[in-house]
């Protein structure tokens, strides 16, 4: 695996090696982090970050909910990832922001009273193939739907991309992986379809899309807004509804998305065939749009400044053409 030899660090770049945090950092006993997951592909124009702008926007909500400061703003926190992935050399990457409670090591603090524990904020990247196998985009994956039900948004937000919340995603893949599936889908509180352990979720019925709406205690996530946008401009009608977990087993189509599992299409939930048991029309037209889309190919919909460039000639070139898509 590629690392990105350099880290963000509150401002400046260090080493890799150097990038290190006291065992008794207040983040690590008391889950007190936000963090993004993001992406920069390979276009005609070198290399790309996918929805920059969105994903920092999201870190700082993130950090406002949990009222951590984070010291420097979105354009710097997007200039940084320009550059980190710029010099990394690397064609493709995912990049890791992660804002989090620390250790003053002059003025030590232990308890679960977050405040005097300062704000730490990095930005990692390395090279990160496809997060549900390479075949899985293509075939398809089988699922289950997890016994553990997704965190309620009233103890923990789940608009909040928080490193607590991942404790709870951490049961759902267990369970999923020791049960021999790819991936768990969790239900929420009410017994309603909610997400993935990381992805958001959509079925398909009748050539229309159905995906669980944001009081279902999902992820915000910019993939899933990415393609309802994608959706609406090639004509497929999107709805945000409740959704049973029974309707799993009766859509025609059903995939995952996010930025690490892209559009990953489900051929299985808990054994039982999702429509054909494979990659289905509408699946495979959304994840073609999409790819499109990521690699510089066709423009956002609405030309909508998808793609930050991060070589300058690249910039240049696409300047006063919509953020360059
Ligand atoms: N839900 C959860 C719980 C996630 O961790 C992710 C990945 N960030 C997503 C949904 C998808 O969000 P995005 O498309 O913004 O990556």
């Amino acid at each position: 695996m590629q690392i990105a030899s350099k880290v963000w660090h509150n401002g400046e770049f260090i080493d890799w090696k150097d990038a290190r945090v006291h065992v008794m950092t207040h983040a690590l006993h008391y889950g007190s982090s936000v963090f993004e997951g993001i992406r920069a592909y390979d276009t005609k124009l070198g290399p790309a970050v996918f929805r920059l702008t969105e994903h920092m926007q999201r870190l700082l909500n993130s950090a406002k909910i949990y009222r951590m400061e984070i010291k420097n703003t979105r354009d710097e926190l997007c200039q940084a990832t320009v550059e980190l992935v710029r010099d990394s050399g690397m064609k493709e990457c995912y990049i890791r922001p992660i804002a989090f409670r620390g250790l003053d090591e002059a003025k030590p603090s232990f308890g679960v009273n977050p405040f005097p524990n300062p704000i730490e904020c990095y930005i990692g990247a390395w090279d990160w193939g496809k997060y549900l196998g390479e075949e899985a985009l293509e075939t398809g994956v089988d699922v289950c739907v997890s016994s553990w039900t997704r965190i309620t948004s009233n103890s923990l937000p789940t608009m909040a991309k928080a490193g607590a919340n991942y404790m709870n995603s951490q049961l759902i893949k267990m369970e999923a992986i020791l049960g021999g599936f790819s991936e768990g889908i969790a239900l929420d509180d009410r017994g309603y379809v909610s997400e993935g352990s990381g992805e958001n979720l959509f079925l398909v019925n009748n050539g229309r899309l159905i995906t669980p709406p944001l009081g279902a205690a999902i992820l915000p996530g910019i993939t899933r807004d990415s393609i309802i946008k994608i959706a609406k401009e090639i004509g497929i009608e999107v709805e945000e509804t409740t959704i049973q977990r029974a309707a799993l087993y009766l859509c025609d189509e059903l995939f995952f998305t996010g930025t690490a599992a892209e559009v990953t299409p489900i051929r299985s939930v808990d054994r039982i065939t999702v429509g054909e048991g494979n990659r289905g029309d509408v699946t495979k037209k959304l994840q073609d749009e999409f790819f499109k889309v990521i690699r510089g190919e066709r423009p956002a919909p609405n030309n909508a400044p998808w793609l930050t460039y991060v070589n300058e000639s690249a910039e240049k070139k696409t300047a006063g053409n919509s953020g360059g898509n």
